[in-house]
């Protein structure tokens, strides 16, 4: 099956239903929670307590899980007190250029291997992968899943061109274990690997996806606590991420979907900005537009106009590169990434294709300045080397404090600025 995605570019679903790969069901409901059952193995990421009991830690609930419950991402459970997670399935596979993730400083130009599963440790309003992250809450979801082997989507990675496999759709840290198996075969195969994440994530996650992940892609949904509170947890774990991953030299961008009133005011945007210098002024911040989706039914889609604004308070508070998402072609220079030293233009993109790219062994041509980014597979090989990077130490905990602060409940239980 093929389609045509909304900037042209096209996406090749590499479905295997009927040649290499059995189909094992269908839609919704407890069929599907039975397969999925059969589809796990026993996890790695958690800790065995009395009583049978288990601690999982694959993300920053750290669910506490009785013998025969699930977590509350209902695809970790506990059976006989081992933590059965999931393994040998996707629920979508697809081929498409890497900037689609979005990453823009990460093999530009190339393809990535995408693969998801089911089920999110969130619950947001305006999820646009709702048929997956919510197919378990949602029975409106249905979404489909077919057994699969890590060989099986290395192979369709390397028949299609791609040089990177990337978990996405779904929360992948969720999944992790099931993850790592496909990224040690793509690391044989000579691939990159990256995650598409929300960033809710725990140190002991992040240590043990190290090894095997080169780029890490956070979503920043908002700066306030209160509506992270509402989408599922905290906003701390989401910012204890965004610098644990830098510090342990993942290749990190930043994502913030710009829902109209809901994470958009001047002043909120600016303190998602600071907070992504105060960790380093090089990691990317994509600032991308909303459109109408599951529960977030009652707004426009970003405007334009809205998504060059975030941008430009993302550049005017210090960030090297900053971009302008969803909109292609209609954002002028803000899909572009220009020299922080001189200016010049080194990757021109319309959406997600790129154009023109003039860097020179990952430096401005004109100026010589080193880019941030891991652009070739040599850097890849390179990065994979380093060891930890000098990240500020920053006192999350009082920025939130202080964040919380700043903002007040209105009438309907929405948030807005107190300032
Ligand atoms: S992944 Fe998160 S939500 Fe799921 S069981 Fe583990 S701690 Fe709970």
């Amino acid at each position: 099956m093929a389609h045509q995605s909304r900037n042209g570019v096209r996406d090749w679903f590499v479905i295997y239903w009927n040649r290499t790969v059995r189909t094992t069901r269908t839609r919704g409901g407890t069929d599907l929670e039975s397969r999925l059952r059969a589809m796990t193995r026993g996890g790695a990421l958690y800790e065995k307590l009395p009583e049978k009991k288990v601690r999982c830690v694959a993300c920053a609930h750290r669910c506490l899980v009785a013998d025969g419950h699930a977590g509350i991402c209902q695809v970790r459970f506990n059976e006989a007190g081992e933590l059965r997670v999931p393994a040998g399935y996707t629920a979508g596979l697809a081929v498409d250029p890497i900037e689609k993730k979005p990453f823009y400083h990460a093999l530009p130009g190339s393809l990535a291997c995408s693969f998801g599963m089911l089920g999110c440790d969130f619950r947001c309003g305006f999820c646009q992968n709702w048929v997956s992250s919510q197919t378990l809450r949602d029975p409106r979801a249905g979404a489909d899943v077919v057994e699969i082997t890590a060989e099986q989507i290395v192979e369709a990675a390397r028949r299609h061109g791609a040089l990177s496999v990337t978990s996405t759709y779904n929360e992948p840290l969720i999944t992790s274990e099931w993850s790592v198996e496909i990224f040690r075969r793509a690391r044989e195969a000579g691939l990159a690997t990256s995650f598409v994440s929300n960033g809710h994530a725990t140190p002991e996650v992040v240590d043990y996806l190290r090894p095997w992940v080169d780029f890490y892609k956070v979503d920043l949904k908002t700066f306030n606590p209160r509506n992270y509170r509402d989408l599922g947890d905290k906003l701390e774990p989401v910012l204890s991420t965004i610098r644990m991953l830098y510090e342990r030299g993942f290749w990190v961008e930043v994502v913030t979907l710009l829902v109209p009133r809901f994470n958009d005011s001047e002043s909120e945007l600016r303190d998602m900005a600071r907070f992504i210098r105060s960790v380093s002024p090089d990691i990317p911040w994509h600032v991308t537009s909303f459109h109408s989706d599951y529960q977030m039914q009652d707004r426009h889609e970003t405007s334009a106009r809205q998504v060059v604004r975030a941008a430009e308070i993302g550049r005017e508070e210090g960030l090297h590169y900053v971009y302008a998402g969803n909109r292609p072609g209609d954002v002028g220079d803000w899909e572009n990434t220009r020299c922080p030293g001189c200016n010049a233009l080194l990757i021109e993109r319309v959406g997600f294709t790129v154009v023109i790219n003039d860097l020179r062994n990952g430096r401005c041509p004109k100026c010589s300045a080193a880019i941030p980014g891991v652009w070739t597979m040599e850097d890849v090989e390179a990065a994979r080397a380093c060891g930890r990077r000098e990240a500020p130490k920053l006192d999350i905990a009082k920025l939130v404090a202080d964040a919380e602060g700043k903002f007040e409940r209105v009438q309907g239980g929405s948030t807005t600025r107190a300032d």
